[in-house]
């Protein structure tokens, strides 16, 4: 039988800030999505203080009298701090499934002491990462992700790690979790759970599978049995193969004119081809579309145009081109645009690709020259290396990030200066060592 931990960062993108800035350690702070829109990620003391799941612009006046500290969303800084927890974690097991960018599934089979292990992972990433998590043992996926959301709720459990296997208080904490928080029940299952008498994880647990699968599907009969600790979902080692890869964000401001969006699509697309590099895939067509403010009172435009390519490409080059032409294909004049996107399909791993005589790109320079594109923008940020047609930064279109972390208010820093600043501070205080 085997026995799954899972490892979850307490408020990831909130730990990440006080990473650059200490200072911020037992204070208020939230992060705001993009744009700076709503609240996304809250400290424990945020939380207190009663802030949700809100709008910024409505919470303005409880932040300056509460004296919250915020911050725009640093997705580089994020992707950074992942990238080092996990590498912390997978020194711990053999099998580790990155469920998400600050959470993972590690298989501790064969681990004789799962308490003394799960104390030992934490201080571990804690000391290494500067990242504080909370973890969950059990014998399922399900029964895991319970108990981590107990080791980080419940005030019995000591130090943030929680281990239901062969626990004696099983039933205890499946009774005290409501059946809407369980992994995998979704709100609109809850509510008709909650008809028919299931409120707990508990009720869920103990309700006839035969009934569940009846009513609803074979999905929720797989949760009841794992809340039962019947093993059902396996890790996911290898994520499967994306369809697709989407790159689209809604602008800092309404755009009218046919050059921001030539800026706009061109930048989206150099992110659609890096990625595909990322994941060894090249595309077969591409898919660029715009979209109008919907919840304003004017006039709509929501075009989409697909264009496909010769050949299957992770070329930059021949992407950026073939999303303009998309975008001179369906530009009107006369509307004010608010988001825009370009998504690449029909992926295929670049090593099936079918070779071509008519092919009039050297495929091998061409790789060598986007790797090259790849390393500069990987070490010194995104957009480093550009096309001209992709404009310079800040230009009006780019999201709104007023509250982005800064290096103890001396100034922003760039994304190098940043992953610089996290060495230093692993260096200085032995924060990350070997990593
Ligand atoms: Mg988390």
């Amino acid at each position: 039988m085997p026995i799954f931990a899972i490892v979850d960062c307490n408020s990831f993108f909130v730990s990440c800030e006080r990473i650059l800035n200490p200072r911020l350690k037992g204070r208020p702070v939230i992060v705001l999505s993009n744009n700076d829109g709503m609240v996304v990620a809250r400290s424990k003391e945020a939380k207190a203080l009663g802030i949700n799941w809100d709008a910024y612009h409505l919470i303005r006046d409880k932040i300056r009298y509460h004296d919250i500290q915020v911050f725009s969303s640093n997705y580089p800084l994020y992707a950074e701090m992942s990238g080092r927890v996990m590498s912390v974690l997978k020194g711990f097991a053999p099998r580790v499934e990155v469920y998400s960018c600050d959470e993972a599934f590690l298989d501790v089979s064969g681990v004789e002491n799962l308490d003394a292990y799960g104390h030992l992972i934490r201080e571990t990433v804690q000391q290494y990462c500067g990242i504080p998590v909370s973890i969950g043992i059990a014998r399922t996926k399900t029964l895991a992700k319970l108990a981590n959301k107990l080791a980080k709720s419940s005030p019995k459990v000591k130090n943030g790690v929680l281990n239901l296997v062969d626990s004696p208080y099983i039933d205890e904490a499946l009774k005290r979790v409501p059946a809407a928080d369980v992994w995998g029940v979704g709100r609109r299952w809850s509510e008709r759970l909650r008809g028919n008498s299931i409120v707990s994880a508990y009720d869920l647990a103990m309700a006839d599978e035969r009934w569940i699968m009846k009513r609803f599907n074979v999905v929720l009969t797989r949760t009841a049995l794992e809340l039962r600790g019947v093993f059902c979902l396996p890790l996911l080692l290898a994520p499967p193969i994306s369809k697709s890869i989407m790159s689209s964000m809604s602008f800092g401001k309404l755009v009218e004119d046919f050059e921001s969006l030539r800026q706009v699509i061109s930048t989206y697309a150099a992110e659609s081809a890096a990625k595909m590099r990322r994941e060894g895939l090249a595309c077969s067509y591409v898919v660029v579309f715009l979209e109008t403010n919907r919840f304003m009172d004017e006039p709509q435009y929501n075009p989409s145009v697909k264009v496909p390519l010769p050949y299957a490409t992770d070329n930059t080059t021949e992407i950026i081109g073939t999303a303009i032409a998309g975008l001179e294909q369906m530009f009107q004049e006369g509307y004010r645009y608010n988001k825009g996107g370009v998504m690449v399909g029909g992926l295929i791993p670049v090593s099936e690709r079918q070779v071509s005589l008519l092919d009039p790109y050297d495929r091998e320079k061409v790789a060598g020259l986007m790797g090259a594109l790849d390393i500069v923008n990987t070490t010194y940020g995104p957009g480093t290396l550009r096309y001209g047609s992709q404009g310079f930064r800040n230009a009006k279109w780019q999201m709104r990030q007023n509250h982005l972390s800064t290096d103890n208010n001396r100034g922003l820093m760039t994304d190098h200066q940043q992953t610089k600043r996290i060495c230093e501070l692993g260096q200085s205080t032995h924060l990350i060592r070997s990593l």
